[in-house]
């Protein structure tokens, strides 16, 4: 009998093997034709200064437009593009589009704020990213200092050759923040180091605000190193009014989540800042 039950459980974890097997592959050929498809858009969630309210920024997140399956979030595919190395022709269509998008906005009048764009460790490490960066904002005419590029720490695998990209790309007259900081192993070790001008704090410690001092203590701490090292600290997945007044009164300098509101398509966030009356 414990046998059976053993080989039912083979059977099932075969099962279950196949299917991410063929849904990997159904995803990486979808992925492959996407871009020509025209199935990416963009989404954008503003970003708020605390000390004056306004919009300081907005974050660009990519959703996909399945014909079948419907939208489809970045954590689905992402990593897939990642592994496939299609996250760098997806990648430089997300850089060029947001930064289309960002001159066009700063043409007809919407807030002179950058906007950040997420680059994953593949793309940022790419022999050519700097050429690319700068190729991409002469074509689209967009001014350097709107675009912020977001990276995790995962870029210190290869300091050295980190270190030499965001020298490159600060001369550029880009912005750089830390996305997710707190969650790996050597955001202590390595962030007096990298030349940045934003830490990210992660959501998941924003979620404990209020459950105990262990999340809070952490955001202190950040906000703290934050001011040492004299760069912005902004706060990601804000979503109750508590976790606004704490990170408020620990002094962070800006915040970004469903709070305020969840990121929004081109069209709705355009109605958004207007009806803030913003341009
Ligand atoms: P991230 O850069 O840390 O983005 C924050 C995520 O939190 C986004 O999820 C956003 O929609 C979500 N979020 C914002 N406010 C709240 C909130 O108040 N509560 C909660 N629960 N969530 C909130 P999303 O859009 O699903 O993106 C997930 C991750 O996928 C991103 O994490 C980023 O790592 C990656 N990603 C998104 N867009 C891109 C992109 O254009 N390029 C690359 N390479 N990665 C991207
Ligand atoms: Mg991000
Ligand atoms: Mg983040
Ligand atoms: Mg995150």
């Amino acid at each position: 009998r414990a046998k059976a039950k053993g080989s039912d459980r083979l059977e099932v974890y075969n099962r279950d093997v196949y299917q991410e097997f063929s849904r990997y592959f159904h995803v990486e050929n979808d992925l492959r034709k996407a871009i020509d498809r025209g199935e990416f858009a963009l989404y954008y969630q503003p970003q708020f200064c605390l000390d004056s309210g306004d919009v300081c920024g907005e974050e660009v997140l990519v959703r996909w437009k399945h014909p079948i399956e419907g939208t489809i979030s970045p954590g689905e595919f992402i990593s897939i593009a990642e592994e496939t190395g299609l996250i760098i022709p997806i990648g430089e269509w997300i850089l060029r589009e947001a930064c289309r998008q960002k001159a066009k906005w700063i043409n007809e009048g919407y807030p002179k704020v950058p906007m950040s764009v997420n680059l994953s460790l593949k793309q940022f490490l790419q022999h050519n990213i700097v050429h690319t960066i700068e190729k991409i904002l002469k074509e689209t005419k967009l001014p350097p200092e709107y675009l912020d590029l977001e990276i995790t720490e995962s870029v210190t695998v290869d300091l050295d050759r980190t270190l030499d990209i965001l020298n490159q790309l600060i001369k550029v007259g880009v912005r750089i923040s830390l996305d997710d900081f707190g969650t790996g192993y050597s955001s202590l070790q390595y962030v007096g180091q990298l030349p940045v001008h934003e830490l990210k704090i992660d959501q998941s410690f924003v979620k404990k605000i209020g459950k105990g001092k262990e999340g809070e203590a952490i955001i202190s701490m950040i906000i703290h190193l934050g001011r040492s090292l004299e760069l912005k600290v902004i706060a990601e997945g804000v979503e109750t009014k508590e976790q606004l007044d704490f990170l408020q009164k620990q002094g962070c300098d800006l915040v970004q989540g469903y709070y305020y509101t969840k990121p929004l398509s081109t069209e709705e966030y355009e109605q958004y800042l207007r009806y803030k009356d913003l341009c």
